[in-house]
């Protein structure tokens, strides 16, 4: 197989220079790499600018209602295990509308992979804010101010014991192929936080901004270690790779010993006060 069988006939209709073309890309190669029939493959979505990625794919796919996708690809899985499932979508599909289902699907463990597209803003409806908006955005549009800080995707799903939870950006085509690849292949639930730009509402150097504060994970970094992932997680920089994959047959809870105190994120608060003021959790913009 080769990504261009995986490719439907549909041509997308993203912007020119859009991140979710690198996605596309990146995840048709995966597949390819893993010889996945296209007959067994499904890829589920909500709804957005990058939920419309299934259409442009030769699998079975929904592109189902806003902020939903998790729970219909949890079914589907759940009763046809045999299908690879896949899930895509955008930062306001998953951490706003979507959010309640991110932690349940986690501690439920089902074999899929969710990789949120996130470009910090909702695409779609014109740019408005979305939780991961940074601070200094700029909004012309819609209700929600910059004012508010941004959630931490890496830390939500670390936080809610998801066994693998990896980082890579739209731009960088071999990174992605390769975190597609080991995400799919894992056993259980698979968080990829990709970094995506939108050029029509965030500008074309946003993605090159964002890339710039990019690391990739050195070869001898540990996968296994949860609180250095926790650590990098809230770090100022963006740390590219699988930062957390645990054993697939470890227990899937996070239990209050795999994490750092100074994570400051996990009951009990020690008696003399947590290590970490509560505004830190929310972790600076998009970091
Ligand atoms: Fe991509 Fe932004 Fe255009 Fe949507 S509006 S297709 S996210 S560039």
């Amino acid at each position: 197989m080769k990504a261009k069988d995986y490719r439907s006939g549909l041509e997308p209709v993203w912007c020119t220079g859009c991140g979710d073309y690198g996605v596309l890309k990146g995840l048709t190669q995966a597949l390819a790499d893993l010889s996945i029939p296209p007959e067994r493959l499904a890829i589920i979505s909500g709804i957005g600018c990058s939920s419309r990625l299934p259409g442009y794919t030769n699998s079975y796919a929904f592109n189902s209602i806003h902020g939903r996708a998790l729970p219909i690809a949890s079914g589907l899985k759940l009763s046809r295990p045999e299908i690879t499932t896949v899930v895509v979508g955008g930062d306001g599909d998953g951490f706003s509308i979507g959010l309640g289902h991110i932690p349940h699907a986690v501690r439920r463990n089902v074999n899929l992979t969710y990789a949120v597209l996130d470009n910090g803003l909702y695409g779609l409806t014109k740019g408005q804010s979305s939780p991961t908006s940074t601070e200094d955005f700029k909004q012309e549009r819609g209700l929600a101010g910059p004012e508010e800080r941004p959630l931490n995707p890496i830390l939500l799903v670390l936080s809610s014991g998801c066994g693998f939870v990896a980082r890579t950006h739209a731009g960088n085509l071999p990174h992605l192929r390769e975190t597609f690849r080991e995400a799919i292949a894992y056993p259980g639930f698979a968080f990829i936080h990709v970094l995506a730009g939108c050029v029509t509402y965030q500008g074309p150097a946003y993605a090159d901004t964002i890339y710039k504060r990019c690391d990739i994970l050195p070869a001898d970094y540990d996968p296994s270690n949860f609180a250095r992932a926790i650590e990098l997680a809230r770090g100022e920089r963006f740390a590219l790779g699988v930062l957390y994959r645990r054993p697939p047959e470890a227990p899937t809870a996070v239990v209050p010993g795999d994490l750092p105190s100074s994570a400051g994120i996990w009951p009990p608060v020690p008696s003399n006060g947590p290590d970490v003021a509560p505004e830190d959790l929310s972790a600076g913009d998009m970091g």
